[in-house]
């Protein structure tokens, strides 16, 4: 049996059942993917673990059943359904790229690759992705996971980033031209599941004869990479100012990090710990500030941020957005602000 072959059998036997996936069978039974929603799908599963995006597809379908719904949506609306996941230039070019479906396109997504691409926030993966599950076309899908797989298959030995187009032009030998959204739905299932980057389960996939990787033992010397460099730290402050069951946001910019999100106010980022008294210069009003005797931690992909968290009572009639407590999922309210508004109640004195 080809690779191909024994690829397919595995995936119509151990192949992952998602709520936007239809399987092998689902087709026979005349079920079509749909292109809305598989591509809803693809830009959050670039985001978190395929459970936990099962949710919010599940929320978006309730609220945006059409890619017209999701295009006359309110940005803030979107930004707020996506709080949580992270990135969010991707929930601001969902909208973006829901308009230009239904301006453009006449509401239908298009079906090459090339065209995909022209969209916003549509990338090699995910044009490949929706054009091989959806339309059939041939395409060579390779995202992280592909990677890892073709990667150890033929024991590339050339360090990532570098290798990238190395391993697109082997995975493109593998791809099956006839069956391209099974083949690609398959080796994202092998990559998630069976060749995980630790401790990969050599005995149950369906190419341990054929992997060079698995024969020599270095199944986790793949891809190969240098050394990571240590993440950055910045550091900054957020100021929590509660009144009654009201607290004080702002919206950020619009564009850059957590571009259009709502926020604490609070200082700049700076790479170098600033003092308490540069912190409080930058607070929004003086006041008899109560600080956190812990730092929130938040990753981002380029840094890692430590925020302080200061705590005050004002007048709601002070406030630049007044936010009902009770409501805040109302706001498109980042992990990180959430996590600065749960500190910041636990420390709160009573009025
Ligand atoms: S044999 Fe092991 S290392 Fe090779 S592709 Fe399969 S799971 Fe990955």
């Amino acid at each position: 049996m080809s690779m191909r072959s024994t690829l397919l059998h595995w995936y119509n036997k151990e192949g992952r059942t998602l709520p936007w996936r239809i399987r092998p069978e689902d087709r026979a039974n005349g079920i079509k993917a749909i292109p809305y929603e598989i591509w809803l799908s693809e830009i959050m599963c670039q985001q978190t673990t395929t459970t936990a995006a099962s949710a919010y597809w599940h929320k978006f379908l309730e609220k945006w059943p059409r890619v017209e719904d999701l295009a006359f949506a309110h940005r803030d609306e979107i930004l707020s359904a996506w709080a949580g996941l992270g990135y969010y230039a991707r929930a601001r070019n969902l909208h973006k790229c829901a308009k230009i479906i239904c301006q453009e396109y006449g509401g239908c997504f298009p079906k090459t690759e090339a065209e995909l691409l022209k969209l916003p926030g549509v990338g090699l993966y995910t044009a490949a992705a929706i054009s091989a599950i959806c339309f059939g076309a041939p395409t060579n899908v390779v995202d992280g996971n592909v990677e890892r797989v073709i990667s150890r298959i033929f024991c590339v030995k050339t360090e990532m980033p570098k290798a990238k187009l190395e391993i697109r032009q082997l995975a493109a030998k593998l791809a099956d031209p006839k069956q391209p959204g099974d083949y690609a739905q398959a080796l994202m299932d092998l990559g998630a599941h069976i060749c995980k980057p630790k401790n990969p389960n050599c005995v149950s996939c369906p190419w341990t004869t054929e992997c060079g990787a698995c024969e020599a033992g270095t199944m986790e010397d793949y891809p190969k990479r240098k050394p990571k460099a240590q993440r950055p730290v910045r550091y900054g402050a957020v100021f929590y100012i509660e009144d009654a069951d009201q607290i004080w946001l702002q919206q950020r910019p619009t564009e850059g990090l957590l571009g259009g999100m709502m926020e604490l106010p609070g200082t700049k980022w700076t790479t170098a710990k600033q003092t308490i008294e540069n912190l409080l210069e930058q607070a929004p009003f003086q006041s008899n500030w109560q600080q956190s005797n812990v730092e929130i931690k938040h990753v981002f992909s380029h840094f890692t941020l430590l925020l302080t968290v200061f705590i005050s009572r004002a007048r709601v009639d002070t406030f630049e957005i007044s936010a009902d407590l009770n409501k805040l999922d109302n706001y498109a309210l980042p992990s990180l602000m959430r996590k600065a508004i749960a500190l910041a109640r636990t420390l709160l004195p009573d009025p």
